[in-house]
């Protein structure tokens, strides 16, 4: 069977996930579950940055580490999928780069909808040409505790067109559990069970 499709009915509609996933968690993937469900979604890419745009430090782990990180998280999800697009691309991830890329993937034919937290949508005029964003894709904004929803932005805002979803609300973000693991705090319930693994076998985030 072809990427995307199930029992020979062809996949359209797509959601495109991009962070650092540094490392990914619960939260993640709570989020892209609650937007297949509102939108609904075909497959999600969840799509890994070597480089994110708009963040003053490094990611602590490698992009291979984050990337067998993402790839381990999605394993047993038959509507997730890793993308490597963002991984292998040099220079700082762009979401109208990612779209592009994805787009040359998967053909005219498909829907495209970018999914982000809520926490990125005040930033959202800062990205890389944003006037353009939502001309390549839907944008799907999940709420995120202490966040705003597209309805609260000024009017001309670019997300104010965004599609909202509540989604889980999970209080999780992958610096504070970066800084757990740094203090030898437990992360019970935070990461997925193989990710969790994964960071102690390799000695992350130590
Ligand atoms: P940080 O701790 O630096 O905030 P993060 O947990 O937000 O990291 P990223 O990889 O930067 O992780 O996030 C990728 C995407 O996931 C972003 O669009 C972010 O808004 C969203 N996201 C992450 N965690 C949550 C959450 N708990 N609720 C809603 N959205 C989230």
């Amino acid at each position: 069977m072809g990427l995307g499709q199930r029992e020979g009915v062809p996949a359209r509609r797509f959601g495109v996930f991009g962070g650092t996933f540094d490392p990914i968690h619960v939260g993640h993937v709570g989020v892209a579950e609650a937007a297949r469900h509102a939108v609904p979604l075909d497959l999600i890419f969840f799509v890994p940055a070597a480089r994110p745009r708009l963040r003053s430090t490094a990611p602590v782990a490698s992009i291979d580490h984050r990337v067998a990180m993402v790839r381990l998280a999605v394993h047993d999800l038959a509507w997730a999928r890793l993308s490597m697009v963002d991984a292998v691309r040099p220079g700082p991830a762009y979401s109208v780069d990612t779209l592009r890329d994805l787009r040359l993937e998967l053909g005219e034919a498909a829907d495209l909808y970018l999914i982000f937290g809520a926490d990125s949508l005040t930033s959202l005029p800062e990205w890389k040409n944003p006037g353009e964003l939502a001309g390549m894709a839907r944008l799907v904004c999940v709420g995120r505790p202490g966040s705003v929803r597209p309805s609260e932005l000024p009017p001309g805002h670019p997300g104010r067109g965004a599609m909202y979803v509540e989604g889980p609300m999970a209080e999780v973000s992958a610096t504070v559990i970066s800084k757990r693991i740094k203090s030898g705090k437990p992360t019970t319930g935070m990461l997925h069970r193989s990710v969790a693994r994964y960071i102690e076998q390799n000695r992350l985030y130590r």
